[in-house]
């Protein structure tokens, strides 16, 4: 499928971030790419949304993370730039659980083209409103305080001031205090930082997402040698382990160039005839 040469080996590109996710995605890159990432902190990126409801998202997602990786490389003058930004919902399976998706794009303008790596898992965010230093302590294990850190506000999630970052017992009493004087009604709300160096479960997702663009990025088009050649499709119709006809399940990978768009039929290897309770006819 791909050949193993590393398509980014010897280049720069730039990484505006400013909440620690350099020390992942830079060696990540390093190792599997030989991609140099350098570091751009200059800029305040909370300008373009945060996740304590106090600045507006810049756009969905991708966007979001485009104007990261154009603003990065608009200040380092490199022609590569990387940006990673992160989001959370609820779970995609029970829809019970809250759940973090991350993002890691490479904006390639030498050979005009984006990579995305995306991973969702688990998230470590829980938040609550709270009345008593009671009620607040009682939530400390759910949210995983210490090694995970909190923040305050008074009245409930949408109030305009709060505290972030707090990560020792001392300074959560203080900001208990500080939140319980400013409220209307003694109500605090009190819920995970969500900044990826305040929580290292988001951390791990942002690595994962690394990894999985650092595949990307090594993976070439048979046709054009192009990057990102990816599986962008499943074909259906694994055939029924009774009858023989073709299931809804599937049957092979469709891998896809961006650059020419070749594409390569692949079926998955392995793979258990279809269970005839999925078969369109044996269990219509
Ligand atoms: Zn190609
Ligand atoms: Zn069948």
């Amino acid at each position: 499928m791909s050949t193993h040469s590393k398509p980014y080996s010897g280049l720069k590109a730039s990484l505006l971030t400013q909440h620690g996710k350099e020390s992942i995605i830079c060696p990540q890159l390093f190792d599997s790419n030989d991609l140099e990432v350098i570091h751009v902190s200059d800029y305040d990126t909370d300008k373009l949304g945060s996740f304590t409801r106090d600045i507006p998202r810049y756009g969905s997602q991708l966007d979001a993370a485009r104007k990261k990786a154009r603003v990065g490389m608009e200040l380092s003058g490199l022609k590569l730039g990387i940006a990673s930004e992160g989001a959370f919902d609820n779970d995609p399976y029970t829809g019970m659980f809250p759940w973090n998706y991350e993002l890691v794009l490479l904006i390639d303008d030498i050979r005009n083209l984006e990579i995305i790596g995306f991973f969702g898992g688990q998230a470590q965010s829980a938040s609550q409103l709270v009345s008593s230093w009671d009620e607040l302590t009682a939530l400390l294990s759910e949210a995983q305080f210490t090694t995970h850190q909190l923040v305050i506000r008074p009245d409930d999630e949408y109030h305009p001031e709060c505290r972030k970052g707090i990560k020792d017992l001392e300074s959560l009493k203080e900001a208990f205090e500080w939140a319980t004087k400013l409220s209307k009604k003694g109500n605090v709300f009190v819920e995970n930082d969500l900044r990826a160096h305040t929580n290292p479960t988001r951390m791990a997702n942002i690595l994962k997402a690394t990894q999985d663009l650092s595949r990307k990025m090594n993976s070439l088009c048979p046709e054009c040698e192009a990057p990102c050649f990816w599986v962008t499709e499943r074909k259906k119709g694994l055939p029924c382990a009774s009858c023989d006809a073709p299931s809804n399940l599937p049957l092979a990978n469709i891998w896809s160039c961006v650059k020419c768009n070749y594409k390569k039929e692949e079926v998955i290897a392995n793979q258990a005839k279809a269970d005839p309770s999925k078969c369109n006819y044996c269990n219509p």
